[in-house]
């Protein structure tokens, strides 16, 4: 194989497989670097005892917190890399996340783009990724300039009662955003079975919306696309001007023995810490603080969302299967007697007794099987995310031996503190809270909470002025000609909705700017015009290989 490309990759998740979808049309010779394989096809993926209990999916890095205490992280190295996991719930940040927001804690800073230049690719990442929705039902969303590909997915009786009470006690309840491989209206012709295993799980018939699926398995035999698998990129060597990067630097299989290939452009995409961690161990000569830390912020603003998962038990079932269907950002921005914004209230995944089990080992060691099980068949699940902000102290450093070490201090408690009261008012409106609510405060974290960096995001965050940013308004490195970084590190700031859509949306945006620089229309259009139907109208399914 030739060791030289035209562009290569590092990373095949959200924000680096949907990049290598975008550029693919162009015929430029690809390389696709990822650190882990295909993640197996096999009927642990929707058992919670592996997923939860063992941590089957789970890589077995160690990391090391402010104090230098170690724990494994929730990352997940395969093909489609978080998304693999993730509950695919893709919303778009709202218009205000881009400007600067007031919060309890501090401010939000302004991204460099506004809402409405970014909007055309929210656009295209929506089609792309196949979301259901119903763009016009959230009073909170910004403008769109297309309907969704997909009417939104019908909620199970049980969440349409909640619904409709929400909207009758005065709430502003909506379909969430679901990026599964359903047709409602055609059921056979879809492999998506709404099941209860969509958040946290892998999906054994490759009915998710993963990057995997979506945008890297449509490569696989394309002339112009490599994907080499257990290819750990360590470092980038640079020219003697620092200017341009010259080599990746590849271990295969972590026996010490190092590789060097060749592109002509290289887009960084290993995820919020494992690309820091990259530009840091390539400190040289002429980048003595790390590749492209002049300014000193690679590692800087790292942000994961103050979350909470929360339980409400009520007397009635709740036989849904696939819950994640509703949403509420009421209390998204400030406004009325809120002076500060709250942030969103989704569902969850259903809960069983062995996530649950996975999750609070301790709590539940000595709670029988049956007693959860029957917990779980009265609970109804929310996700409650409250932005955090980008503090500088907030940051991935390395140790002598290159591992990372995150220190992270949480920010706008008060503001999740509120949005649960919230919660807890809408629990009564539905009846939901009269025996008890249980919530904890992170997200498939064994009760770490830093190893709960399923949304971790801004790392190198992108802007107009290099003393303050590491990355350009196109993602470029404002210090190396030839450096982009495509995964959620360019975040400035995260909104309080899930990040998996608008690293998608920055993929497609990036990959078309480097498509333009190689003289090469991307000929990407997420949208083909035979698929250019009235809003709400379901169009074919992307191509979905076995
Ligand atoms: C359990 C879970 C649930 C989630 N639910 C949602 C949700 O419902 N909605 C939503 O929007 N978001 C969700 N997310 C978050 C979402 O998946 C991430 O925000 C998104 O995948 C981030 O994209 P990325 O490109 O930055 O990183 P990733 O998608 O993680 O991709 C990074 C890639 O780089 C590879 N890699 C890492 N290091 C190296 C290296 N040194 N060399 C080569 N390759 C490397 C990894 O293996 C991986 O393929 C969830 C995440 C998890 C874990």
């Amino acid at each position: 194989m030739s060791d030289d490309f035209d562009v290569i990759i590092i990373g095949t998740g959200a924000g680096g497989g949907t990049l290598a979808h975008t550029l693919a049309p162009t015929g430029k010779r690809i390389l696709l670097l990822e650190r882990g394989t295909f993640l197996t096809k096999e009927l642990d993926n929707w058992q919670a005892g592996p997923v939860f209990v063992d941590g089957r999916y789970i890589s077995p890095d160690t990391w090391y917190n402010g104090d230098g205490t170690p724990f494994q992280p929730q990352v997940h190295y395969f093909v489609g890399g978080a998304t693999k996991m993730y509950g695919a719930a893709l919303y778009r940040l709202r218009p205000e996340d881009f400007g600067e927001l007031k919060h309890v804690d501090g401010v939000s800073p302004a991204w460099p783009v506004s809402y409405e230049d970014f909007e055309p690719w929210y656009t295209k990442a929506e089609w792309l990724y196949q979301v259901h929705g119903a763009h016009g039902e959230d009073p909170s969303e910004g403008a769109w300039s297309r309907q969704y590909p997909w009417p939104a997915v019908s909620h199970a009786p049980r969440i349409q009662q909640i619904s409709d009470a929400l909207a009758q006690a005065g709430y502003h309840p909506f379909h969430a955003p679901c990026g599964i491989l359903l047709d409602e209206a055609d059921r056979p012709a879809s492999t998506c079975i709404r099941c209860a295993w969509c958040d946290g799980y892998p999906c054994m018939v490759h009915a998710k919306s993963d990057a995997e699926v979506i945008a890297v398995r449509p490569l696989l035999g394309l002339p112009n696309v490599t994907l080499m698998l257990n290819a750990e990129v360590v470092r980038l060597e640079t020219d003697p001007s620092g200017r341009r990067v010259t080599g990746v630097v590849v271990d295969r299989g972590g026996d010490g023995k190092e590789e060097v290939y060749r592109g002509d452009i290289v887009v960084l995409a290993a995820g919020a810490a494992n690309t820091a961690k990259i530009l840091l161990r390539s400190a040289s000569d002429a980048h003595p603080a790390g590749l492209a830390n002049g300014s000193d912020q690679v590692g800087r603003n790292y942000m994961f969302h103050n979350s909470k998962a929360v339980s409400g038990f009520g007397e009635e079932d709740n036989d849904t299967v696939y819950q994640k269907t509703l949403g509420v950002n009421d209390f998204y921005l400030a406004g009325g007697d809120r002076p500060w914004p709250l942030g969103n209230i989704q569902m969850l995944g259903k809960s069983n007794a062995g996530a649950m089990k996975g999750e609070e080992p301790h709590l539940t060691k000595l709670v029988p099987h049956w007693s959860l099980d029957e917990a779980a068949k009265h609970a109804v699940d929310f996700w409650l995310t409250t932005e955090d902000l980008p503090k500088p102290g907030n940051r991935v450093t390395l140790d002598r031996d290159g591992q990372i070490h995150l220190n992270y201090e949480h920010s706008n408690e008060s503001e999740a503190a509120d949005l649960y009261g919230e919660l807890r008012k809408i629990l009564n409106h539905v009846g939901l809270a009269k025996h008890h609510v249980l919530h904890k405060s992170f997200y498939m974290s064994m009760n770490i909470p830093l190893a709960a960096c399923a949304h971790q995001a801004g790392t190198c965050r992108f802007g107009a002025d290099p003393a303050t940013s590491v990355l350009d308004v196109n993602c470029k490195a404002h210090e190396v000609d030839n450096l982009y970084v495509a995964d959620t590190s360019f975040f400035p700031s995260i909104g309080a909705v899930n990040p998996g859509l608008t690293a998608i949306a920055n993929g497609i945006r990036v990959g078309e700017h480097i498509a333009n620089r190689l003289g090469a229309s991307s000929g990407f259009s997420a949208v083909p015009p035979a698929q250019r139907t009235p809003p709400g109208t379901p169009v074919s399914p992307v191509t979905r290989p076995s």
